[in-house]
């Protein structure tokens, strides 16, 4: 049987003609209704996503007609067809059918077993006995979307007459309001045309269609006004000028429509300029347009912090031990400059990423290192400069001949610190990329100290050849909120100093030189994007609700006690993973009980009533640790690391126990062990958890006896397993940025396969999907912890997944929030299922496109 749909803005009216045509067919025929909005204070309005699961339920081989009340309800069924796969969306067809006589036209014909042609025409030629009753003659019937344009069934608009002897003026306007001229702009158009005497009329130029009256509101809609359509209106009569001024207020005015809605969807839904000759693709790596002259900061201003190099004087001493001192000055010159640099990282970007320098901090105690200065400067009398810089080049030499992605990272790193020496011994202050005008920085690369010193309101943006995503100078830039283009051709380094650029962090795109129209959508873009960033912090305090008041948890990810204060301005609810690696990173020795106790203390103290989630020591993978005795690996990501590392060494195991054991009491803390790949390992975690409770309780010390116990989800294995995991632990939290990389196999710090390891692949969307189930079927909560909640696009998807928490860096928690606060559950939950049937992260990106432009 035929199915119909009644799509309406009115609850009541659909269901007023459901009750009509259910007592004319006694219930035989199969119809859904998508009808208004949930939105109590506004529930006029309709919903593609409603009329897709209004279809969804109705549909079968015969089809589904589809009637519409007015405007905006035209474009929802568009829209929701869209949503179906092709097949299907042949035998959906939407039908110009007046709402109430074609609704009850076609579920009688429905009723009856008539096919699809048969219900559409019985639908279309419903008005004639109303219209033969009143004498009116009906030229054409309505028709269906997709054979004919919609035309005048309702009577053809009258040729509206100039008054005889009175000047006919015109303006040309653009309408530039999401959904067009639909039903209430079209209402407070034809209002306001007829507060005015003279006789007004307006046709849309952009379709050629002819005048009509502008105080029908009936020809006004029909004249099918979209975004971006040019209309002309006239106006003649004595108050010509003044109703010609108002109306193009109006429409300047976008009919005063929600430009909230308007400038947050345009986040992620405004039109992509095309790529030109003069535009280069590359992988976006942290969101936003940038628009500004570039600036070319070589390799070797990088190395030699934007000065000329320090030239290296090599020359013989008399007495080597005043060198050496001279360079152990210079050592602790450079360790407080990193100190300070990692603080100020730690504090201003807010992540454990800042904890890269603490690498930096290490190598200026590497004792390999300091031994072969050493005897260069005893054996051959040399210079401290000369001696320090000829071994500095041969470290950084033997890692570029390694020719491993990952070991020309730590070069960067070699070099950074290297340089840093030679200048202090050189006595050259300290610079960094000094910028008197804002520009977009172009490099080959950017290593983290350069990153994490960049002043934002000086560089608008980032442009690198090398790197990745999750490099760690990118997660430094998002967190800096600079947008970022990573991989880009070469072609971008000969770029001449000043040349006007615009990046796209979200697209990957760049333009050399831009076109005045693609400038234009950029700017347009630009300026959306931050109204909506203003708003979104204006809302972040409040909880994170849906419209369908569906609640969601939404924390922190920290690294720091400086982190915490950060996290609460921008509306967490507390943290959900706070990275304790940076306790053991930039010191020679594990921090101790009491040292640790103090911090976990402090953040709990700052975060009040709020929840604080402590999770165990995750080194190894890239943060190695060498007082430890971890040695390089060949494939570090599936070493040595997390819980692995912590099971084999107790001793630092039980003493971050206690600490964090002592620590919760009084407080909301709970404890999460990462890269849990087996039922063992959490289980030994456990025993050992049980062992320094009894501790404790024997010593009189005390702790939360109820202190939550979780993992993180990160391995594929804990996924396969979850529902055996779900009966160990309280909660899980998915690790994405490792649950990624493990699931694609691919290395998430490798530029050359850094796209794979994207966590909105359906594959891995199908993980975080089954874990959420498993968690869920065992009456466990679950979170996600990982990048990909930064993204505003991931937000419909986490929702509609089920998740009840997520933890995200700081600064993206307003968005988040945002974002979630636009849908229903029913929403999240069409755009999480259809995501889930997609074949790459780009078609699931598409998706949560395509409905957010509702
Ligand atoms: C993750 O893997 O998603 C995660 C949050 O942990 P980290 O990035 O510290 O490995
Ligand atoms: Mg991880």
């Amino acid at each position: 049987m035929v199915g119909i749909v009644i799509v309406s803005h009115s609850k009541g009216l659909a269901e007023g003609v459901r009750e009509l045509v259910a007592q004319m067919v006694q219930g035989k025929v199969s119809l859904a209704v998508a009808a208004g909005i949930d939105d109590p204070q506004n529930p006029l309005g309709t919903d593609a996503i409603q009329v897709y699961e209004a279809i969804a339920s109705v549909y079968s081989e015969d089809g589904v007609l589809v009637l519409m009340d007015l405007g905006s309800a035209l474009m929802s069924a568009e829209m929701a067809l869209e949503f179906l796969p092709p097949e299907q969306q042949t035998k959906v067809h939407l039908c110009a059918a007046p709402l109430v006589e074609g609704a009850i036209a076609a579920a009688v014909a429905a009723a009856s077993g008539s096919d699809m042609q048969r219900v559409i025409a019985e639908a279309q030629a419903a008005l004639v006995p109303k219209a033969t009753q009143l004498g009116i003659a009906i030229s054409h019937p309505p028709s269906i979307i997709g054979e004919e344009q919609v035309t005048h069934d309702m009577g053809a608009p009258e040729e509206a007459s100039p008054t005889a002897g009175q000047i006919t003026r015109e303006i040309h306007l653009t309408v530039h309001n999401r959904l067009g001229l639909h039903a209430r702009p079209a209402a407070k158009f034809v209002a306001c045309a007829t507060r005015f005497k003279s006789q007004i009329q307006v046709c849309n130029l952009t379709k050629g269609s002819s005048f009509v009256r502008a105080d029908s509101i009936n020809q006004v809609t029909m004249l099918g006004v979209r975004q971006g359509h040019q209309i002309v209106i006239t106006a003649t009569g004595t108050d010509a000028n003044e109703a010609l001024v108002a109306l193009e207020a109006l429409v300047q005015s976008h009919f005063g429509e929600d430009d909230k809605i308007l400038a947050s969807q345009a986040i992620s839904s405004s039109p992509t300029p095309a790529l030109s000759p003069s535009s280069l693709k590359g992988i976006p790596a942290s969101p936003g347009v940038a628009i500004a002259p570039s600036f070319q900061f070589k390799k070797t201003t990088v190395v030699w912090h934007h000065a000329a190099p320090i030239h290296v004087h090599e020359y013989h001493v008399e007495n080597p031990e005043t060198e050496w001192q001279r360079l152990q000055l210079a050592l602790r010159i450079a360790q407080q400059e990193i100190q300070a640099l990692l603080t100020h990282s730690s504090i201003q970007i807010g992540d454990a990423e800042a904890s890269i320098f603490d690498a930096h901090l290490l190598f200026l105690e590497d004792p390999m290192l300091l031994e072969t200065v050493q005897e260069r400067i005893f054996a051959l009398h040399l210079n401290a400069e000369a001696a320090w810089g000829a071994v500095i080049e041969e470290v950084a030499n033997n890692y570029h001949q390694l020719e491993d992605p990952y070991l020309q990272e730590r070069v960067a790193d070699v070099v950074d610190v290297g340089q840093r020496i030679l200048r202090i011994l050189s006595g050259t202050p300290i610079t960094t990329v000094d910028l008197s005008q804002p520009a977009i920085l172009v490099a080959s690369d950017l290593t983290p100290s350069d990153t994490a010193s960049l002043d934002p309101t000086k560089v608008l943006g980032i442009c690198i050849t090398a790197g990745s995503a999750t490099a760690h100078s990118v997660i430094l830039a998002r967190s800096l909120g600079i947008p970022a283009v990573v991989g880009l051709p070469s072609e971008i380094l000969q770029v001449a100093d000043g040349t006007l650029l615009t990046v796209d962090g979200e697209t990957g795109n760049v333009w050399i030189e831009p076109e005045p129209d693609t400038l234009a959508v950029l700017e347009v873009k630009q300026h959306t994007q931050q109204t909506a960033r203003q708003q979104a912090l204006a809302v972040a305090h409040q909880p994170c609700l849906t419209r369908d008041r569906h609640q969601m948890s939404v924390l922190a990810n920290i690294g720091s006690i400086e982190d915490t204060q950060q996290a609460l301005s921008m509306g967490a609810e507390g943290v959900g993973l706070l990275r304790t690696e940076f306790l053991y990173l930039h010191r020679p020795t594990a921090p101790t009980e009491e040292e640790q106790l103090k911090v976990y203390q402090a953040i709990a103290q700052i975060l009040g009533t709020h929840p604080l989630i402590i999770r165990t020591l995750d080194v190894g993978g890239d943060k190695p640790l060498p007082y430890l005795g971890m040695q390089p690996e060949t494939n570090p990501f599936l070493g040595w690391r997390g819980i692995r590392f912590c099971l084999d060494r107790p001793q630092i195991l039980q003493t971050q126990l206690r600490a964090i054991l002592r620590a919760s009491a009084g407080h909301q803390v709970k404890i999460m062990f990462p890269m849990i790949a087996t039922v063992a390992e959490i289980q030994a975690a456990k025993a050992m958890l049980a062992e320094v409770q009894a501790e404790l309780r024997q010593a009189g010390i005390p702790f939360d006896e109820k202190m939550e116990v979780g993992i993180m989800v990160e391995i594929p294995s804990a996924v396969a397993i979850a529902e055996q995991f779900a009966q160990e632990v309280d909660f899980f939290s998915l690790g994405t940025n490792d649950l990624s990389q493990y699931v694609m196999a691919a290395d998430r710090t490798n530029p050359q396969v850094a796209p794979l390891a994207d966590a909105l692949h359906p594959a891995v969307l199908r993980m975080i999907q089954q874990t959420v189930q498993a968690a869920h079927a065992a009456g466990i909560w679950v979170g996600l912890c990982g990048e990909v909640a930064a993204d505003p696009l991931a937000a419909p998807i986490l929702l509609g997944l089920g998740l009840d928490e997520v933890s995200l860096s700081p600064p993206a928690i307003p968005t988040f929030k945002e974002a979630i606060a636009k849908l229903t559950m029913a929403q999240a939950r069409v755009i999480a299922t259809t995501t889930l049937q997609q074949d790459s992260a780009a078609k699931v990106r598409e998706v949560v496109l395509n409905s957010l432009v509702l």
